[in-house]
């Protein structure tokens, strides 16, 4: 292989807007048949709102707000924030203080509120702290559980819209006969609900970040190259094993550190994920090149 070539593909990358982490990244990049997407904050805009509250028998919306809104608020996921906004006019300041606050990645946070262990998250998480829930049925919208001293508050749906540049990005991807895959921490029926705006794509839902990881190692032993895309903490390890890690320049650290290729052209203020088909063609060509 040429350097020239190699320094021109990552030169051309740069003007594309796609930061591409040194030569091994373009060869792998040639190579690959299967790109699985991560699904919040990555296909989809990761601005959440709150889409509805439920409290449980006896319980008040407004405290059911206000325990989730407490521990979210030290929280750092979208879901986080959308829901300390929904607690009201209160700002954040006035949140109460919280104590032994713990966020775990793809399932939720807890911590003491005035004495109470408040758990938010979802039906994973709160098995982990002993708290058994079911699902509400035919929900697509991402569910939060909370509980309080073991016992169901209710739950609180969060939904956001997908990015305006999945659609395209998944279309040319199929089109380049190349196998879409959508991998998330989330329920499938909020999976099912991004999916079918997408066209035909594999859905693989509510799994954890580790599953996350181990489910591209299973896809790479059956034989494929796969390109893993996302943007958070909970997609590090999977972007570490991918045969190629696209992150986003708004994705986290974490995530970024793991990957060999970064996103950074933005289409209306955002990413845009058309260009991981730009950095695919791309390798192609420069590969070409030095042939
Ligand atoms: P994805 O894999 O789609 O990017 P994440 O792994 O970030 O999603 O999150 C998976 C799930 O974990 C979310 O759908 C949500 O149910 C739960 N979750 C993670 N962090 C939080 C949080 N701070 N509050 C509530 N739920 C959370
Ligand atoms: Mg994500």
């Amino acid at each position: 292989a040429t350097p020239t070539a190699l320094l021109v593909g990552t030169g051309r990358g740069a003007q594309l807007g796609i930061l591409i982490r040194g030569a091994a990244a373009l060869e792998s990049a040639r190579r690959i048949d299967t790109v699985v997407f991560d699904k919040t904050g990555t296909l989809t805009t990761g601005r959440m709102r709150v889409t509805g509250v439920h409290p449980a028998d006896g319980v008040r919306r407004e405290e059911l707000l206000r325990a989730a809104a407490a521990v979210e608020n030290y929280a750092e996921h979208p879901i986080a924030q959308a829901i300390v906004i929904a607690d009201g006019q209160r700002n954040a300041a006035g949140l109460p203080t919280v104590e032994r606050f713990q966020a775990t990645p793809g399932r939720g946070a807890l911590g003491m509120v005035d004495g109470a262990l408040v758990v938010v998250g979802n039906a994973r998480h709160l098995a982990d702290a002993g708290v058994g829930v079911v699902e509400p049925h035919a929900v697509t919208d991402t569910v939060v559980h909370v509980a309080r001293d073991g016992r169901l508050l209710g739950w609180i749906s969060v939904n956001d819209g997908l990015r305006d540049t999945a659609v395209p990005a998944v279309t040319r991807l199929r089109a380049l006969g190349l196998r879409p895959v959508l991998l998330t921490g989330d329920t499938p029926a909020a999976a099912g609900a991004v999916a079918e705006q997408l066209g035909p794509i594999e859905v693989i839902a509510g799994v954890s970040p580790e599953a996350k990881a181990a489910t591209i190692r299973e896809l790479r032993a059956d034989g494929r190259a796969v390109a893993m895309i996302g943007d958070g903490v909970n997609d590090a390890a999977a972007l570490a094993e991918a045969d190629l890690g696209i992150t986003m320049a708004t994705g986290s650290d974490i995530a970024i550190e793991a990957g060999d290729v970064t996103l950074v052209r933005a289409d209306a203020g955002t990413v845009d994920l058309t260009a991981t088909v730009d950095a695919l063609t791309l390798a192609r060509a420069t590969l070409r090149t030095i042939k």
